[in-house]
């Protein structure tokens, strides 16, 4: 085994991923082969980035792209800025796309990129300048038929319009269809920066359902306020729902009574942080996971709902926004103990759902209006959700608590279409 493979098997969140996976794998039968193919990446990139910072020093910094699987299409996947960017957790979010890009239906693989830094210590000058050293450091490996990044946790529309340019430059001529995420005027989606916590609401809705709730008389806390977490509070208030309590890295608020989101949002928008926020009690991160709510909300990183304070769950839902946010064993505790999970291959897919749309879009020179970007995503959710829902009836788990193990049931109908398509390509057979 070589040391990278070893870095990546000993990653927690690698696992955690393996251990769904072979777990799914056994429930139904999936045929060895095609399991041994699926257990580490088909391509992993390590890239040094040098970058003169604005005191004229140069910082290198460690840039990653792994490549898990492109059986059912280009490789797909966001980019990710923050200190705890490692190869092994890059593998991970990698695996995790193939499965739900695969769930979803799309005709796409899984990749992941990231570089280790916290983007808030940089200047945009600096940053700009790291996107684009990182950008011609990928440039063979990426492209609109080849991989396709997208922005994740501490990226947005303007690092993917950094790469979009300069992938261009390197090739003569402008592709958009390089990265999705990008601002709408140089060719980015309608609908797409809402995309993931609108995504993350049309499930909450259909989770509460199956419970006899009704989103407009719910309940909700959320952890984090960017990309995901913020769309999803203002599309969960749009639809009648009570955003009661919200955290982001320097802690959280909650008012029973709901929190007046737009005014959260100038908040933030003014101060950066939620801290300090006046209009409500402030409460730490682990309080808000503990609060008696319909639905919890994870839309920030990954294990946050662990051993440590499964415990003190309290909510008989969690729909999850991020990747990986509540490990196996605190997975299978709280659905033995009837929580119902809305995993986050199904439940965080309106990003690279409306990512493809995007993709559609540029290679055919198309313009959709955000209707139909926002009704198409909906009709995506809502099969999506139905498939895993279905799924988890026709293979029971030996699950005791009062729903199925929906995380189970969404990577086996994900490794399901991933098993025929490779049988058919000739691939791990
Ligand atoms: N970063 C997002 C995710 O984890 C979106 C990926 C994409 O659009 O390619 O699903």
């Amino acid at each position: 085994m070589t040391y990278s493979e070893d870095e990546i098997l000993k990653n927690p969140l690698y696992q955690s991923v393996l251990y769904e996976l072979e777990k799914a794998g056994k429930h139904i039968g999936i045929n060895r082969n095609v399991m041994e193919r699926l257990k580490l990446p088909r391509r992993s990139i390590r890239v040094s980035i040098p970058v003169r910072m604005d005191n004229d020093r140069v910082q290198v910094f460690n840039g990653y792209r792994v490549q898990h699987n492109h059986t059912l299409g280009p490789f797909k996947g966001g980019i990710r800025y923050h200190p705890g960017v490692n190869i092994g957790e890059v593998a991970a979010l990698a695996a995790l796309m193939t499965y739900k890009n695969s769930l979803l239906n799309l005709p796409l693989g899984g990749a992941k990129g990231g570089v280790q830094l916290d983007p808030s210590a940089l200047s945009k000058a600096e940053l700009e300048a790291l996107t684009r050293r990182f950008t011609s450091e990928l440039s063979p490996f990426i492209g609109p038929d080849k991989d396709i990044p997208a922005p994740d946790v501490g990226t947005n529309s303007e690092t993917m319009a950094w790469m979009l340019d300069t992938f261009s430059l390197e090739s003569g001529f402008s592709q958009t269809g390089v990265v999705t995420g990008k601002p709408v005027e140089i060719g980015g989606s309608k609908g797409r920066s809402c995309a993931t916590g609108l995504g993350v609401v049309y499930i909450l809705e259909k989770s509460l359902e199956v419970q006899n709730k009704n989103i407009s008389e719910a309940t909700i806390a959320v952890q984090g306020f960017g990309k995901v977490g913020l769309h999803a509070c203002v599309e969960a208030h749009a639809m009648g729902a009570r955003i009661v309590a919200v955290s982001d890295r320097s802690g959280g608020v909650y008012n029973p009574k709901g929190l007046n989101v737009t005014d959260l949002i100038n908040y933030v928008g003014a101060n950066r942080l939620i801290k300090g926020y006046p209009k409500a009690k402030s409460i730490s991160n682990e309080d808000l996971l503990a609060l008696e709510v319909d639905a919890l909300i994870p839309c920030a990183l990954d294990g946050v709902i662990n051993s440590k304070n499964m415990k003190s769950i309290r909510a008989p839902l969690i729909v999850e926004g991020a990747n990986g946010p509540t490990t196996p064993e605190a997975g299978e505790y709280l659905v033995n103990n009837d929580v119902l999970i809305a995993p986050d291959i199904l439940a965080n897919g309106g990003g690279v759902v409306v990512s493809y749309f995007e993709w559609v879009q540029d290679i055919g020179w198309l313009f959709w209006t955000e209707k139909q970007v926002r009704d198409k995503l909906k009709d995506v959710m809502y099969s999506s959700f139905e498939k895993v829902w279905n799924f988890a009836e026709d293979y029971p788990d030996k699950t005791k608590g009062k729903y199925k193990d929906l995380r189970l049931a969404a990577m086996g109908a994900s490794l399901m279409r991933l098993e025929k398509a490779m049988k058919l390509r000739g691939q791990a057979w």
